[in-house]
């Protein structure tokens, strides 16, 4: 956990996030078990495996809402297990969307939208304003600024969260299972909006169960397992044709 914090060769090369030998303890529980890996610029990485094999821990691990272990985790060229990371600022740059939308439910849609861009970026209200309008018509809910949350359905409601996100101006998104909470009509709406972000070029990384998403939108799926990695590669090849019988089984359930 010694490199430096900012190491310009690592931006230069392309990866956003780099995740090398990473373990994580829950007190004697170990969690992650060494994973390696890196997301690309642009890239979108799709992580699925079954419920418990670590795919939360090793998202909040990238954005330092769990502290590592061990290993080491950069971020955009900055090293976030370095102790002198300013991890305020890490986790500005990152949007991160839960299964469980996590709205204010006292605060309407805009209230929402507004108040990280204002105490964190330091925005003034009308230009948290116009960025938050701007949010939300990009993920279909142009009208619904006045709206409480509870009046939202879930599929407007976790939209809100990724226009929330957003609206930060993220350098990439991490997803854990963000349409898992949802009625299944609505989860397409939700779905389309991600894809829209990738195709604009966003730095995703998504924990899913939607296999169709996976393949036409994923550029790498990982496959966990037990806080390992086990497979890994282009969604199409590793959907069809998984090289390990983990991989095999978990499918065989799934599709
Ligand atoms: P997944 O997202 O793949 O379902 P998690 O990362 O949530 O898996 O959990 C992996 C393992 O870590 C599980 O055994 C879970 O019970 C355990 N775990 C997760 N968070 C904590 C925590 N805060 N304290 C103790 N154990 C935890
Ligand atoms: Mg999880």
């Amino acid at each position: 956990m010694t490199v430096p914090t900012q190491n310009p060769t690592e931006k230069k090369s392309g990866r956003a996030i780099e995740v090398r030998e990473l373990h994580k303890y829950f007190g004697e529980l170990e969690v992650l078990k060494g994973i390696d890996f890196h997301v690309d610029h642009g890239q979108v990485v799709c992580v699925i495996g079954p419920s418990g094999s670590g795919k939360s821990t090793l998202l909040r691990c990238v954005n330092r809402l769990e502290d590592p272990t061990s290993g080491t985790i950069v971020v955009e060229g900055v090293d976030i297990c370095d102790p002198e990371a300013d991890l305020d600022d890490v986790r500005s740059r990152i949007g991160m969307v839960f299964q469980s939308f996590n709205l204010f439910p006292h605060m309407n849609v805009m209230r929402n939208l507004c108040i990280a861009q204002q105490r964190v970026r330091g925005r003034g209200k009308d230009e948290a304003i116009e960025v938050a309008r701007t949010n939300l018509a990009k993920v279909g809910l142009a009208g619904k600024e006045d709206a409480y949350p509870a009046h939202l359905s879930g599929g407007q409601q976790q939209r809100v969260a990724i226009a929330r996100a957003l609206s930060m101006d993220p350098d990439m998104m991490l997803f854990d299972e963000p349409t898992s909470a949802l009625d299944p009509e609505l989860v397409g709406d939700v779905l389309a909006v991600m894809k829209d972000l990738a195709s604009e070029g966003m730095t995703m990384m998504v924990v899913t169960h939607e296999m169709g998403f996976a393949r036409e939108v994923g550029d790498k799926l990982v496959f966990m397992d037990d806080g390992v990695i086990v497979e890994e590669g282009d969604p199409v090849e590793v959907l069809a044709d998984p090289q390990h019988e983990r991989t095999r089984s978990f499918l065989s359930k799934v599709l």
